[in-house]
């Protein structure tokens, strides 16, 4: 028998798309009125389909599965990014909803229901994974009244707005004993291995720094290069070093990035007296990532051992989390029962299961991006691929119910 109804699953994923349509993908900012309107709909389909559904001031949505006292907590958000793409999130959410509803329809003894969540903000409109740190009572009341959205709108008027009462939703670890995320990929991978199910080993770390150089402005006709303190020469040396050695320290998974820089006083006949830049980079491995940053860092101190004082800053610092092994091996299993061996690949990009699997055991699954597209309107995947993603993911929850 069949775990879930396809026709079903996609009609809501395409009826969720309809509400802060923006072309072919969506625009659906946390606690825009778009936002909104979407987590209403989800606590309107979560009701009809038995489950005791409900949203808090933050605009978390949890649906709790009818008649039982533990649950598999399966979710993603609802939120995008400006612009974004209509599977980013809302798979997730809806996936979780169909195998819910599904599971209710088909009845049976299972002491183990299915909760439906919906994170609020994942994508760090005001604060990255805003709700899902909310729901693990991860949030503090200081830093709700701190935050404020980049157009300045504070985080408490946004909540004011949305004129739900307390008191949140949260986690109940004696309840909720898992979590599971499914997720658009991305990424290129699977596509490019022509895989159709990947079962996520971990999530990323993340080192960032911003690395400031002062020298000193000259004329660049008329000073000559051996007795310049050229900012900008020192930074694009770093860099060059970082793409020089990353690939020779870094592992398989090891990404960076230098995603701005800039040069002041920026003229083309000035020397450059001041730079700055920021680079990242992330792997699944704790150990080679402070293995890269000590690398870095060294550099970095001898680079300031020159004529231009450089100094670095550390921006964010994000531990890499593992998936849950027993949780990753029962969609590994699912996914071969249906045909398909898993690839395992970590997610360098983070997610709300990065924030639970702190609590409790977590795992992600991920299903193909065509062209690999995301965080964009051209964010798509195959009907067939989305279906079976849900089949997957439906008998990977049967399997640890
Ligand atoms: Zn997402």
């Amino acid at each position: 028998m069949a775990l879930i109804d396809a026709g079903r699953l996609l009609s809501d994923l395409r009826e969720l798309a309809a509400i802060g349509r923006f072309g072919t993908g969506v625009d659906r900012i946390a606690f825009s009125a778009a936002d909104i309107a979407a987590r209403r709909w989800l606590v309107g389909k979560l009701r009809a389909a038995g489950l005791d559904a409900g949203m808090d001031q933050v605009g978390n949505v949890l649906g709790r599965y009818p008649g039982v006292s533990t649950a598999i907590l399966v979710g993603s958000h609802t939120d995008t990014v400006p612009k974004g793409g209509w599977l980013d999130g809302a798979l997730g959410v809806i996936y979780a909803l169909e195998i819910a509803r599904s599971a209710i329809e088909a009845g049976g003894q299972s002491a183990v229901g299915i909760d439906v969540v919906s994170f609020q903000d994942e994508e760090g409109t005001y604060l990255p994974f805003l709700g899902s740190r909310s729901f693990c009572g991860d949030l503090g009341d200081a830093e709700i009244a701190a935050c404020r959205a980049p157009d300045g709108r504070p985080l408490s008027a946004a909540m004011a707005d949305i004129a739900v009462e307390p008191p949140p939703l949260r986690l109940d670890t004696a309840r909720q004993r898992c979590y599971l995320e499914a997720h658009i990929e991305q990424g290129p991978r699977l596509e490019a291995a022509r895989r159709r199910i990947a079962a996520v080993t971990g999530i990323v770390g993340i080192r960032r720094f911003r690395i400031r150089a002062r020298g000193q402005a000259d004329h660049a006709g008329t000073t000559p290069m051996a007795m310049r303190k050229d900012a900008g020469v020192v930074l694009f040396a770093l860099a060059a070093w970082v793409a020089d050695e990353f690939p020779r320290c870094g592992g398989p998974d090891t990404v960076w990035n230098i995603g701005n820089i800039a040069l002041r006083p920026g003229a083309a006949n000035v020397v450059p007296g001041e730079g700055e830049m920021i680079v990242e980079f992330r792997d699944p491995n704790a150990d080679l990532l402070d293995r890269l940053e000590s690398l870095f860092l060294a550099r970095v101190a001898a680079a300031a051992s020159g004529p231009v004082a450089v100094t670095s800053e550390p921006l964010l610092r994000i531990e890499p989390t593992a998936m849950a092994p027993e949780l990753q091996g029962a969609i590994a299993a699912a996914s071969a029962a249906a045909g398909e061996p898993a690839m395992l690949v970590p997610s360098g990009a983070g997610h709300d299961a990065m924030v639970l699997g702190r609590y409790i055991p977590a795992a992600m699954m991920f299903i193909p991006s065509i062209g690999g597209r995301s965080h964009d309107v051209s964010e798509n995947t195959s009907d067939a691929d989305i279906v079976f993603g849900c089949e997957v993911l439906a008998q990977a929850v049967a399997q640890l119910r």
